[in-house]
């Protein structure tokens, strides 16, 4: 599909056809945007599971776009989400979504695909983004096949080694590994101990992922980065653990990955962007890796969109890692906390009795359970009613056209003012997780995200 220097222009360029960067284009698509993405894969298969299933506010970001009953449908309802090994009851959360859905990565890329697709922007499969520079004009972004794309703005969503980051100067700065771990999905000989082996360093354990293979994470001696594991690596490391390596062969997926914990200095450097694990990287413990990232995309698709269609000034984009930063940094220690928390010697375990007992304390599981489900989550919009930067609560409204869901008002990603003092009233209630009961507001408007930015 060589098209040797031919050029082509769209308002957005999104690097990277992960979650992030599909959620990312199905927001500027739903926006009205013209968008295009660049995916390196060529297909839209994915080399292991990778991330485990949603959390309820990423649940509650595709409900506002009308999508979630198709995810929904492919995964299955756990009503706790994981603290330093705690299991945290989420039940009695405030929202329609109080439960974890279990749902492997790849088709949750699908979903977002065929969702981009259906909306009209285009991914472009099997095509590398090789450069880029940027001008006060734009930017010019080349691909291998030799083609070279104009837009108005670039947005890495390529992952932990972005070079779109890289290539913008953008810093990432952190925490080194402290561990390093194995994940292999193997054919096995020998039946091995499904669960969680707890060892000195960290968590090690086996579970089925189909007939005859298994999923298998294993804790290394020593911190190695940066090489691409061999069999005999995963088997030596099976062996230090269980004294034996149960037969593993056939790996169709044998990687390695460390809880080295880093967040880019700004998530923007004049007309490039960057999001999901091209902005901050570390541990899967915890699940929230592709959660921050989808979440990115959300907190910026309606942004970009304003500045592009000249509705908004470019500074809007500033509010981006003004608002994504401090998420991504508190979400980013929860992990290293679940790192440590994981480790197996006595004075850990020590530790993680003290804290279960801590967490068996309502406040401070709602607490903790707000963090890890996301619907804690307050962006500083200043002093005011404590509705003002947090998410608006997904409450049934009675409307002229009838009865709406205040998710389904927000199905085109355009704001949306409620005005509560007419004779049509909500009958609430007014609960936010985590806060509780907050007083009736008059009006509220409510960004294309989900969040209220103005409350009387
Ligand atoms: C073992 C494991 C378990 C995990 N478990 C969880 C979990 O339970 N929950 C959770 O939320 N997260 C989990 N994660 C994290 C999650 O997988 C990542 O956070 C998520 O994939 C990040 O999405 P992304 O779109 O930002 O980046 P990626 O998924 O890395 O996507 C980046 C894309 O960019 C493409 N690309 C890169 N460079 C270029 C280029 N130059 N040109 C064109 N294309 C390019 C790549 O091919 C890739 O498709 C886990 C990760 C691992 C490894």
């Amino acid at each position: 599909m060589a098209q040797g220097g031919r050029m082509s222009t769209h308002q957005v360029v999104i690097v990277g056809a992960g979650p992030t960067g599909l959620m990312l284009a199905g927001e500027l698509a739903v926006a009205g945007v013209d968008v295009v993405i660049v995916e390196r894969r060529a297909t839209q298969d994915l080399v292991g599971n990778r991330a485990g299933g949603l959390i309820p506010r990423t649940l509650e970001c595709l409900d506002q776009r009308g999508i979630v009953e198709r995810f929904l449908a492919q995964g299955t309802r756990h009503h706790v989400v994981g603290f330093v090994m705690a299991p945290l009851d989420i039940t009695d959360l405030p929202t329609r979504h109080n439960y974890y859905l279990g749902i492997w990565q790849e088709p949750t890329e699908r979903l977002l695909a065929a969702w981009v697709e259906e909306r009209g922007a285009s991914i472009q499969r099997g095509v590398e983004v090789v450069a880029y520079t940027q001008s006060d004009a734009g930017v010019a972004v080349k691909l291998s096949d030799g083609r070279t794309l104009h837009a108005q703005y670039l947005v890495g969503c390529d992952g932990g080694r972005s070079a779109i980051r890289k290539g913008a100067g953008i810093e990432l700065v952190g925490a080194d590994a402290s561990v390093s771990y194995l994940i292999a999905e193997v054919a096995i000989t020998e039946v091995p101990p499904v669960g969680i082996k707890h060892t000195a360093r960290g968590n090690t354990g086996f579970g089925p992922v189909g007939t005859g293979r298994f999923r298998v994470v294993v804790t290394e001696a020593e911190v190695i980065t940066g090489e691409a594991p061999t069999l005999a690596e995963l088997r030596a490391a099976l062996r230090a653990v269980y004294g034996t390596d149960f037969g593993v062969h056939s790996p169709s997926y044998l990687s390695r990955f460390t809880d080295a914990t880093r967040q880019a200095t700004t998530y923007r450097a004049g007309r490039v962007l960057i999001a999901g694990d091209a902005a901050h990287v570390h541990s899967p413990a915890g699940g929230q890796g592709l959660n921050l990232g989808v979440q990115d995309a959300v907190n910026l698709g309606w942004k970009l969109a304003q500045v592009v269609h000249g509705t908004a000034p470019d500074a809007l984009l500033d509010t981006y890692t003004a608002e994504r930063h401090p998420v991504g940094a508190k979400i980013l220690k929860a992990t290293m906390a679940i790192t440590a928390a994981n480790r197996g010697d006595a004075q850990t375990a020590a530790l993680k009795e003290v804290f279960t007992d801590l967490l068996a304390i309502d406040e401070a599981r709602i607490r903790y359970a707000g963090l890890m489900t996301g619907l804690d989550i307050h962006y500083d919009l200043g002093p005011g009613h404590p509705l003002l930067g947090r998410r608006m609560p997904d409450l049934d409204l009675d409307t002229p056209e009838g009865p709406r869901r205040v998710s389904q008002l927000l199905h085109t990603a355009q704001p949306v003012h409620l005005d509560f003092t007419g004779p049509r009233r909500v009958a609430g209630p007014w609960v936010l997780p985590v806060i509780g009961a907050v007083p009736a507001p008059a009006t509220v408007t409510i960004r294309p995200d989900g969040y209220v930015s103005a409350v009387t």
